[in-house]
């Protein structure tokens, strides 16, 4: 493959996709079945390894399609086993990923656009304007790239990495379809979340959506004057709309959502706070992850301490509101929650 040539990313594809395609340019659809299980199962990493393929299939991928990895510019271990990858992208661009060990498997939180447009007040992402969203296939690549890199299989996926994933719909939903292919990484729908600031639109609509992946919600505050000052999307979608639509996503789904709520010192924390947030959730199936703060050195926001933070997560608790605590990974690696930013060379 010569740079500049028009390349079809085989990594886009979901496993039907990928069988009209060969079918329109003269090959079977069952070979797609075949290149899956090549890419996916046995992580063939060039098309010469395909052995079952024909020659005919096999010279036309070779110079029609690719399987490229991202290209790893960094890969930075923490002292808990967290890492960190900043994945150059072909046109110029970098992106940060994450992957973390966790008791029940491994974890990669993967970026969803260069850049973000939100611009929540706390959050390192939002630093740098979005500059693209990232293709379905440039989300595949992060979790082959870190599966590769780690020697390990990505068993949970977070879409909350760099970017607004319902700022970038059809191609997280095409990412999640094609991670969830039986025949190929077979990551299951339980187990991979979005986390969005709340576009109430695209939260109506992924409760739409076939394979019924989880939501997560930045909420972070419990009032819509406090809300707007930290996440300006709280203007055009405020908190009770969002209420409403997980109302309606409950609905449709029957599945819990998760609201995510940072804990901001002398902002946000205050037993008061904790009642006004219960009595705006109550009686939603949700449950509410408690997110201690990460600084980040361009806001002035300090973490919520410990004890604060327990006696927060103590009062939700008496007022019956499903509560955990999130455990802080890759503190020191600048990995964790909102630390993930686009590179000054980027
Ligand atoms: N745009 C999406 C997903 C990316 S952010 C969203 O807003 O949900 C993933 C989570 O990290 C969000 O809950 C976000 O608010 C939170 N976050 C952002 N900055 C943070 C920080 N400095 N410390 C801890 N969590 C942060």
């Amino acid at each position: 493959m010569k740079l500049g040539d028009t390349v079809t990313d085989l990594l886009g594809f979901t496993l039907a996709e990928m069988g009209d395609y060969f079918l329109s340019q003269g090959f079977k659809k069952f070979n797609a079945a075949q290149v899956f299980d090549w890419i996916y199962v046995k992580k063939a990493r060039s098309f010469d390894q395909m052995t079952n393929l024909s020659k005919d299939l096999r010279q036309f991928l070779e110079n029609n399609g690719s399987i490229d990895r991202l290209d790893i510019k960094q890969h930075q271990i923490s002292s808990d086993g967290t890492r960190k990858f900043l994945f150059g992208l072909p046109d110029g661009v970098s992106i940060e990923t994450v992957l973390m060990i966790q008791d029940y498997g491994m974890s990669l939180c993967v970026s969803s656009q260069v850049g973000c447009n939100m611009g929540c007040s706390f959050c390192a992402s939002g630093l740098k304007k979005k500059q693209r969203d990232l293709t379905p296939g440039e989300l595949v690549a992060q979790v082959l790239t870190a599966e590769d890199a780690a020697l390990t299989k990505v068993t949970h996926v977070v879409v909350m990495g760099t970017g607004e994933p319902f700022d970038n719909y059809d191609n997280v939903i095409r990412f999640i379809r094609i991670i969830n292919e039986a025949k190929g990484l077979a990551i299951g729908q339980r187990h991979i979340t979005v986390s969005t600031c709340g576009i109430v639109p695209r939260i109506l609509q992924y409760a739409e959506e076939p394979i019924r992946s989880n939501l997560a919600i930045s909420l972070h505050a419990p009032n819509d004057e406090l809300r707007t000052r930290l996440m300006k999307i709280n203007k055009r979608y405020p908190l009770a709309e969002i209420i409403d639509a997980c109302r309606v996503y409950f609905e449709k789904t029957s599945r819990r959502v998760t609201f995510e709520y940072l804990l901001l010192e002398g902002v946000n924390d205050t037993l008061a706070h904790a009642d006004e947030l219960s009595d705006l959730i109550r009686g939603l199936n949700a449950y509410v992850n408690l997110i201690p703060y990460n600084r980040v050195r361009e806001f002035a926001y300090e973490r919520t301490d410990m004890t604060r933070a327990m006696a927060f997560f103590d009062r939700l608790m008496k007022r019956g509101i499903a509560a955990t605590l999130r455990k802080e990974q890759g503190g020191d690696i600048d990995a964790a929650c909102g630390q993930l930013r686009l590179k000054a060379d980027s």
